[in-house]
């Protein structure tokens, strides 16, 4: 509801109410400032004014006086509609800070639905929609125009010029477009001198004017040819032009194992939606933004935008312009590339849609993927949600007939799926053979890819070089003050670092506790792993890649480069590895330890772990040398290994689904976490214990019941020197559960320096 109430410089006097009385107003919403959504008054002057002005309209920012000091501050216009007053003396838009709008109608259409799923104020939802750069006009620069005065073409005649200055009237004059002094100096064949001259005579009056500098460097890709499309991917393509030759919404799931051609079909998609004049959003997870993969973008289409996360401020606002302005065909870009302020979507794909980095874990906590289905819906548009490996929540949901299903489930090029193995750690057989993290099968068959040529990729989802120190006589673990979360050990800086606030100290020499000089670093990390393989295999170079030794930007692109060209023969490292890449040489991937994430106390560590395993092995097999895979874990009966040996998703949701529906966790219904931190450990519960109860009070009497779990300390109890606790809400219906936490935390206020946080949908479960 709109309201400015408390926002009356006075109470109205009598006579000036009047309730039928109708206004031109403008809504606005002021990020950072009070919630809430205010009424103006719209003057007159600032509605009217020409376009290339500051025009007030719904999409651009304002500038208000807020409260009884009238304070001036910048707010969003959101609406601008003739309306009743009702009976209140609103106060007038000051002025209009920008150029051009921000926001089209869609685009404020999808805040506004965010701010009310994720239950976040509108203005941070807005200003996460807008780039920083571009709301701080980052780049643009004053200019200062140049035009003649209105009666300079009559009095030219019989002016008496210099040569020079005529010449630059007279450019000036036949110019249709206000010049810069630089400019007309050039055209006239002058220097600024006589320029300078007319401006002080007067014939020649000036404005200033913001103008921005396309800095953007040209990519000159060479081009390539569509490729002759096999039977699977015609079928997958035919299903995606049906839906846009109808120009209809739909949400298409293509479930296609790796190397399937998932890609090249929606490029020919792409490609059609180009045909059409149209723009198309792609997005792909940060980690594929590598030059393998917008190169293969850049091939097929002339004008791409590319949004990563390395952008500056500058940049990611040339693109945001290109991109409004309609000049880019296709924009590809992680997680917040879905508010590319495109005119004419007419495609949105989500590539990897699996992937957990879709979701924004500040505020507002969206996933694309959803606000995608929203926004495709919203504007009838397909979207296309591509995987080996679909998340649970697709998968069901195209089972139940609300998307379509389109299953690629061969390789292109009749090669093979690669032949995946267990090991099982847990047999002595294989035990005694090594006493590193290596089992002797893996090893001989690393000889054997090896010596025949081939390249190897082991996963290992931890870095560091041992994630646990830990003192052998008094038993006493080395933790971090902050997080109580052991501390890994990292050998190349000696360093004792906590993975989740990066505090660090000089790893220990002997017990901190009782003075035991035999200290012992246990569990495998990726530089133990490192060191592990460099002994054994030392004639053939290694890489270890994780977010330790990929710290440099472009650091990630120039290993991947190493190992496509061979450089490097064995490429260990973190879930970077497992994601998107397409070397045809590998013909052997060993899983270190598929157990990693398996016993996570999260309900979705199973399907992970399936996801995980799927994934890396599809990095082998590529190319005529086959490939194969060799898993290690203790868990070999586990539903999700099992599953992912056999590239099984069906098998794997069979299993995990019923599971999931007996607990109502999703996609069974809906989901909340609410999670509450704070300096004092007891303030921190209390505050929680105060949410769940006003949760309960409103959720216990619903119909169904919204199940409540909690308050209960949160698996990371501390964090940052701050204690955390969670409370999980479940519903099967979604609005019920998001209507109980909008009236159950509504003006509720966490004492100093103590938060809480709603996430909805929830993928961090710590
Ligand atoms: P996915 O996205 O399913 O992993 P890609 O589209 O990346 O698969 O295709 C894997 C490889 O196969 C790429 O190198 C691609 O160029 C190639 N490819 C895809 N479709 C075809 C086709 N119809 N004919 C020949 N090669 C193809
Ligand atoms: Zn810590």
């Amino acid at each position: 509801m709109p309201q400015q109430q408390s926002l009356f410089d006075t109470a109205p006097a009598p006579w000036e109410v009047d309730d039928a009385a109708e206004a031109l107003i403008a809504t606005v919403v002021i990020a950072g400032g009070p919630d809430g959504e205010f009424d103006y008054l719209a003057p007159g002057e600032l509605v009217g004014a020409a376009k290339s002005e500051r025009r007030l309209e719904a999409g651009r920012r304002v500038r208000v006086p807020l409260g009884r000091g009238n304070r001036s501050v910048v707010g969003y216009c959101v609406a601008l509609e003739t309306k009743p007053s009702g009976g209140r003396k609103l106060k007038s838009v000051a002025s209009v800070v920008d150029r051009q709008s921000l926001l089209s109608p869609p685009m404020l259409r999808l805040a506004r639905w965010m701010a009310e799923y994720y239950l976040c104020p509108l203005g941070q939802v807005l200003e996460a929609i807008v780039p920083a750069g571009v709301r701080h006009d980052a780049g643009s620069r004053q200019v200062v125009l140049l035009a003649a005065a209105p009666d300079a073409a009559e009095r030219i005649a019989e002016a008496k010029l210099s040569a020079k200055q005529a010449a630059a009237m007279q450019q000036l004059l036949a110019s249709a477009t206000p010049l810069t002094a630089k400019q007309l100096a050039s055209l006239a064949g002058c220097t600024l001198a006589p320029i300078n001259e007319l401006r002080k005579k007067g014939w020649i009056v000036t404005s200033v004017e913001r103008q921005n500098a396309d800095r953007l460097a040209p990519h000159a890709a060479p081009r390539q040819a569509a490729l002759e499309l096999n039977p699977d991917q015609v079928a997958a393509l035919d299903t995606i032009r049906g839906a846009l030759r109808a120009t209809e919404h739909r949400t298409i799931l293509v479930h296609g194992v790796t190397g399937s051609g998932k890609t090249e079909v929606y490029i020919q998609a792409i490609e059609e939606v180009v045909r059409y004049g149209r723009q198309a959003i792609l997005l792909v997870p940060e980690i594929s933004l590598t030059p393998q993969t917008v190169g293969r973008f850049r091939a097929r289409f002339d004008r791409v935008a590319v949004l990563h996360s390395h952008l500056s401020d500058i940049e990611r606002h040339e693109h945001w312009r290109r991109i409004a302005r309609g000049d880019v065909q296709v924009v590809v870009g992680a997680r917040s590339a879905i508010f590319a302020p495109t005119p004419h979507l007419g495609l949105i794909v989500l590539d990897e849609e699996h992937e957990a980095t879709f979701k924004q874990e500040t505020a507002p906590r969206y996933h694309a993927r959803d606000v995608a289905v929203r926004r495709a819906a919203d504007q009838n548009v397909p979207l296309v949600l591509a995987s080996a490996t679909p998340s649970l929540e697709s998968w069901r949901r195209a089972k139940c007939g609300e998307f379509t299903l389109v299953e690629m489930p061969r390789r292109v090029l009749n090669l093979p799926m690669p032949v995946v193995r267990t090991i099982d750690l847990r047999n002595e057989a294989y035990a005694r053979g090594s006493h590193g993290a290596l089992s002797r099968p893996l090893v001989r068959a690393m000889e054997e890819s090896l010596g025949e040529g081939g390249q190897v990729i082991l996963l290992l989802n931890r870095r560091g070089h041992s994630t646990h120190i830990q003192c052998p006589s008094c038993g006493k673990s080395m933790q971090c003050p902050a997080c109580n979360l052991s501390l890994t050990f990292h050998r190349h800086d000696n360093l004792a670092v906590c993975h989740y606030c990066d505090y660090q100290v000089p790893a220990p020499t002997k017990c901190p506790e009782c003075g035991n000089p035999g200290i012992r670093f246990s569990g495998l990390g990726t530089q133990k792993l490192e060191a592990e393989v460099r002994a054994r295999f030392p004639d053939y170079p290694c890489l270890r890649m994780d977010t330790d030794s990929m710290r440099g930007r472009g650091s990630h692109e120039e290993a991947l480069a190493g190992f496509r060209e061979g450089r490097h023969r064995i490429l260990l490292g973190t879930q970077m590895i497992a994601k998107g890449l397409d070397f045809p040489n590998v013909t052997l991937v060993g899983v270190v330890n598929a157990d990693t994430a398996l016993h996570f106390p999260d309900f979705r560590a199973a399907e992970r772990t399936f996801q995980l395993v799927t994934q890396v092995a599809g990095r082998t097999g590529r190319g005529p040398k086959g490939g194969r895979v060799l898993v290690q874990t203790l868990s070999p009966d586990a539903a999700a290994i099992v599953a992912a040996v056999q590239h099984d998703l069906q098998a794997f949701a069979r299993q995990e689904l019923p599971t999931r529906e007996s607990m109502g966790y999703p996609p069974f219904g809906a989901m909340a976490r609410l999670v509450t931190r704070g300096p004092e450990e007891q303030t921190s519960l209390a505050l929680a214990d105060e949410l769940a109860r006003l949760l309960r009070e409103l959720g216990e009497p619903c119909s169904p019941p919204i199940r409540i779990l909690g308050p209960t300390a949160a698996p990371i109890a501390k964090l940052r020197g701050d204690f955390r606790f969670h409370i999980q809400l479940f519903s099967p219906q979604g609005e019920l559960l998001r209507n109980t936490i909008r009236r159950a935390t509504q003006g509720l206020k966490p004492p100093d320096h103590y938060a809480w946080i709603v996430d909805i949908d929830p993928l961090d479960m710590m």
